[in-house]
C-alpha cells in the first residue's frame, strides 16, 4: 500500500477566511472532489501536517468541525472556528489564507441531526459560541422550519461581537414570525455595548423565559460541555431523556471538548 505524505493528502482549498470577532473565524473550504450529500448537523475532520514542512514521517493533525453551510450548497463548505490559543490545530487553521491547501476527511459523519425527530415536534436549539454552526446548517436547509411546530434557537456568547450569524438569524425570525424565535445572551458585557439578555444560556430555562415539555419538545445542545451537563441535569429533572440510537429520547447533544 502506498502511504501518501501529509502534503500529498491535502485535498481541498481555502476559498475564504474572515475574522468575525477576536479569535472567531468563518472559513470556507472547497474540496477537490466536490461535496457529497450529508445531513445538516454533521461534521467532518479537517487537518494539516504536523509542521509547515510536512515531512514524510509526519502525520496529519486532525480535528472535528461542524459544517455550518447547508448540504444544498455544493460549491464550498463553511466552518465557524474558535482559536484555542494553546491548541495544536485551531491556531494554524485560523491563520490559513485564501488559496492554502487543507485536508478534509472524505466521510462526513455525526448523529447530531434531525432525522430521529418526528415532524410536528417543537424544537429548541441551545448553543454556546461556535456550537451554533450545526444549527445554522439546519436552519439554512429548505424545509427544516416548515417541518416542526416551532423552532427556538438560544445562543450564549461572552461578548456581543461574538454573536455570529445574528443578522441572518434576525432576518429569518422576521420572515418566519412565531415559527422561529432567536434569543441571544451575553455573559461578559453589558450596556452600552449590549443591552439585551445577560448571563449564561441556561438562564432561558432557569428564569422561565423558554418553557419546554417532554411530551412535545426535543432539545439539541451544542458546544461547551459544562453548559450541556447543566442543561441536561435541569431537563432530566423535568422528565426529559437523553436520546441514544438504542433508546430514543428528547435531549440530543454534541460536546465540542
Ligand atoms: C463533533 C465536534 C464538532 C466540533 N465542531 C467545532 C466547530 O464547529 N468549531 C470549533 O471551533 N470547534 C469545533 N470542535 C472542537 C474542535 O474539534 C477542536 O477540539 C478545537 O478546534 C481545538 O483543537 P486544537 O487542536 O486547537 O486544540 P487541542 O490541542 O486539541 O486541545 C486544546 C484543549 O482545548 C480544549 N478545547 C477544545 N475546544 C475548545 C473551545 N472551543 N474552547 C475552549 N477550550 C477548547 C480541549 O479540551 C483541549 O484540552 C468540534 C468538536 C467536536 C467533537
Amino acid at each position: 500500500m502506498i502511504t501518501l505524505t501529509p502534503m500529498a493528502q491535502l485535498n481541498a482549498t481555502v476559498i475564504l477566511r474572515r475574522e468575525l470577532s477576536p479569535g472567531l473565524f468563518e472559513i470556507w473550504i472547497r474540496p477537490d472532489e466536490g461535496i457529497p450529500d450529508f445531513l445538516p448537523g454533521q461534521y467532518v475532520a479537517l487537518g494539516l501536517p504536523e509542521s509547515h514542512e510536512g515531512g514524510e514521517k509526519e502525520k496529519l493533525v486532525k480535528r472535528a468541525y461542524s459544517i455550518a453551510s447547508s448540504p444544498e450548497r455544493k460549491d464550498a463548505l463553511e466552518f465557524y472556528i474558535a482559536e484555542v490559543t494553546e491548541g495544536q490545530l485551531s491556531p494554524r487553521l485560523v491563520r490559513l489564507t485564501e488559496g492554502d491547501r487543507i485536508f478534509v476527511q472524505r466521510k462526513y459523519v455525526g448523529t447530531f441531526t434531525l432525522e430521529s425527530v418526528p415532524a410536528g415536534s417543537d424544537l429548541v436549539f441551545v448553543a454556546t459560541g461556535t456550537g451554533i454552526a450545526p444549527f445554522v446548517s439546519m436552519l439554512r436547509t429548505h424545509g427544516t422550519i416548515e417541518k416542526y411546530s416551532s423552532l427556538t434557537l438560544l445562543h450564549g456568547v461572552r461578548y456581543s461581537a461574538d454573536l455570529a450569524y445574528r443578522d441572518e438569524l434576525l432576518e429569518l425570525q422576521s420572515k418566519r414570525g412565531e415559527n422561529f424565535r432567536y434569543y441571544a445572551t451575553v455573559s461578559r458585557e453589558g450596556p452600552p455595548n449590549w443591552s439585551g439578555e445577560h448571563g449564561y444560556v441556561q438562564k432561558f430555562f432557569t428564569e422561565g423565559k423558554v418553557s419546554v415539555a417532554p411530551e412535545t419538545h426535543h432539545l439539541f445542545l451544542c458546544g461547551n460541555p459544562a453548559m450541556i451537563e447543566e442543561v441536561c441535569q435541569l431537563l432530566e429533572g423535568q422528565g426529559f431523556k437523553e436520546h441514544t440510537k438504542k433508546q430514543p429520547g428528547n435531549i440530543h447533544f454534541e460536546k465540542y471538548w
